[in-house]
């Protein structure tokens, strides 16, 4: 049986390198991406050349039907396997004041964040609970969701949202061996955050710089390992001293 690690959104920045990272620690790795197939095969590129597996799956995570149907056929391929970790990275800003904000802003957002955390949780659970073979479910949240970031309401609620939902299905989950904890990122240098001020931005963090990708994927690894067997319910903050 092999056991697998699912990156949500593993396409792209912070993704990508929580993919490169499970696969150093020898996951073999299923790279989800909602468009960008290219970006996608150069990650699964980087594993494969390095002696490590790597399998693609696009679907959209806020589509119930898109995750429900790949996720069967993956299991029909793979019979013999189950998903042990999985990280609900996937997210998207779309940043607008309150009193402009359009539908859609706020719904794409929550969808995205929310409903894509429920959707893969849900279905993936099942294989994790059984026997007490146990899993790790490890979701990309936000500073936002802790501080609350002004613009970003629709944003900060779904990542708080996503950190009240880890901190109850941890309890729920836990007779079953299964840990469930977040990480919550400051700025990280990636295309979500290509167009923000970082000069004036990076003022605000003690340490004066945004993050790297690596840094928040070291932190996922570290709750993925069996270092972090007795770690639940618990979110990370990885900002540079941003907020405590
Ligand atoms: P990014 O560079 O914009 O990459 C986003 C990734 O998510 C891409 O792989 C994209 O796939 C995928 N994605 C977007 N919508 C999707 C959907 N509906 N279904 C499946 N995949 C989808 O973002 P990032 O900065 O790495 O952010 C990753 C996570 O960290 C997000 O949850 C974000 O909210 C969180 N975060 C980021 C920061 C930061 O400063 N960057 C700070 C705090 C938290 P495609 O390549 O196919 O488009």
């Amino acid at each position: 049986m092999n056991k697998f690690a699912l990156v949500t959104g593993g396409s792209r920045g912070i993704g990508r390198e929580i993919c490169l990272k499970l696969a150093s620690m020898g996951y073999p790795v299923i790279i989800n991406f909602a468009s960008n197939k290219a970006a996608a095969e150069e990650v699964a590129k980087i594993i494969m050349d390095d002696g490590g597996v790597a399998e693609m799956l696009q679907f959209d995570v806020s589509d119930q039907k898109a995750v429900d149907e790949t996720l069967d056929q993956w299991e029909a391929a793979h019979p013999d396997d189950y998903v042990e970790v999985l990280v609900n990275n996937a997210g998207i800003r779309r940043d607008n004041v309150m009193f402009m904000m359009a539908d859609e802003e706020w719904h794409q957002v929550l969808d995205t964040t929310l409903n894509g955390f429920f959707y893969l949780t849900r279905r993936l659970l099942k294989h994790m609970m059984p026997r007490k073979r146990g899993g790790r479910i490890i979701n990309v949240a936000s500073l936002s969701g802790l501080k609350g970031m002004p613009g970003q309401t629709n944003y900060s609620a779904a990542k708080a949202g996503l950190i009240g939902a880890t901190k109850a299905l941890a309890q729920e989950v836990a007779p079953r061996n299964v840990t469930v904890n977040a990480v919550a990122p400051g700025f990280i240098e990636t295309d979500m955050t290509k167009d923000l001020p970082q000069d004036e931005l990076k003022k605000l963090v003690p340490m004066q710089r945004f993050g790297k990708p690596q840094e928040v994927a070291a932190a996922v690894a570290f709750l993925a390992s069996p270092d972090a067997s007795y770690i639940t319910g618990e979110v990370i903050n990885i900002n540079g001293g941003l907020y405590t």
